[in-house]
């Protein structure tokens, strides 16, 4: 996208910022499927520390990281228990009935949040009707949710109980440092409990791609054999990796500046007419357009002529994220650019509306 406009639509869109070029410049490679890649086994070292876990694998993507641990803990045939606006559910292209033979049980959780409560009543046992739970998966944060966190001791219970019953919990984790930004605790604390955590290094922390499945060593051997099954197996992938250790480590920091900016944003269309807004916790602010008169993709197309991108989710609402990229004197001008864009002609609306 071009320079000029400023790009709400998601976390993933930040550029890789110059100390991350000149990383990927300098970075020293080898053949990552031999294991000879000393940038992807520093990257993997280090991620396994920060997240407190015994191994960590990088991945291409989130998505097949959380294909890859769906597949570690389940056999074929089983359930995987998860929010019902969760990710690996919408948005992963069935990846988990197509790699692992698995289908969803999708529960709503409050404002995206499942407790062991709501859990507890959707584990299948073997009995002659029923597909077993072969899994519990969580998102924190959860994107649809509006970027909500989990209180580490609802994760913690969830996992003790499942682990009491034999269960996994896989952790998406892709905006796991919003969360512990959010919670001012460490992300090892948030993950403690957890299996398996994925998180992405190209979301907020802005590397141009990459994620990494932590877990126990012989999870991510396994977890490495499936990686390669699935085409990830990357050669000299230190060129990214280098990326991603700047992001890992410098970048955690920065965090609640895009989140104070979430905030910003969250209030200033708050005051907008028509634009019902979720309060905003991370940094991704969902609204609710249906009162301005205007259809999300209407939007989309006006606040895009005005310079500000944003995508909408449905017919009525539409999500915008905070990111390294967009400063607040950036999001000043986007909040001048959607008042502008929703409020200038709704009188003329109205009356064709009426006609
Ligand atoms: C972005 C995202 C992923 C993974 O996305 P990729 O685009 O495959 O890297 C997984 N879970 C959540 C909650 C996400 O927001």
């Amino acid at each position: 996208m071009n320079e000029v406009f400023i790009d709400l639509r998601s976390d993933t869109v930040t550029r890789p910022t110059p100390a991350m070029r000149r990383a990927m410049a300098e970075a020293e490679v080898g053949d990552d499927v031999y294991g000879e890649d000393p940038t992807v086994n520093r990257l993997e070292q280090r991620a396994a520390e920060i997240m407190g876990k015994e191994a960590a694998l990088f991945v291409p993507t989130g998505t097949m990281g959380n294909t890859i641990a769906v597949k570690l803990h389940t056999r074929h045939g089983q359930e995987v228990i998860c929010e019902a606006r969760s990710h690996v559910f919408n948005y992963e292209l069935s990846m988990m009935a197509w790699f692992s033979g698995c289908v969803p049980r999708p529960i709503q959780g409050e404002g995206g949040i499942l407790t062991w409560e709501r859990i507890r009543d959707e584990i299948r046992p073997l009995a002659p009707h029923y597909a077993p739970t072969g899994l519990i998966e969580l998102e924190n944060t959860h994107n649809m949710a509006g970027g909500a966190v989990y209180p580490t001791a609802v994760v913690d219970e969830i996992c003790d109980r499942a682990h009491e019953l034999g269960l996994a919990v896989h952790l998406d984790g892709a905006r796991i440092f919003n969360a512990a930004a959010f919670l001012g605790q460490p992300v090892d604390r948030l993950a403690a409990k957890v299996d398996t955590v994925m998180f992405c290094l190209s979301k907020g922390l802005g590397a141009p791609a990459g994620s990494m499945l932590c877990g126990r060593a012989e999870a991510i051997d396994q977890a490495r054999l499936y990686r390669k099954r699935l085409g990830g197996g990357m050669r000299q992938v230190g060129v990214l990796a280098a990326a991603g250790l700047i992001a890992l480590e410098e970048h955690p920091r920065l965090l609640s500046c895009d989140h104070a900016n979430a905030r910003f944003l969250a209030e200033g269309l708050a005051a907008i007419p028509g634009i019902r807004v979720s309060p905003a916790v991370t940094n991704i602010v969902i609204i609710d357009v249906s009162a301005t008169g205007f259809t999300s993709s209407e939007l989309s197309a006006r606040f895009k002529q005005k310079g500000v991108l944003v995508n909408g989710i449905n017919a009525r609402q539409m999500r915008l994220l905070t990111h390294y990229d967009v400063d607040r004197a950036a999001c000043e001008r986007a909040l001048k650019a959607i008042r502008e864009a929703v409020t200038s002609d709704t009188c003329a609306r109205r009356e064709t509306a009426e006609t």
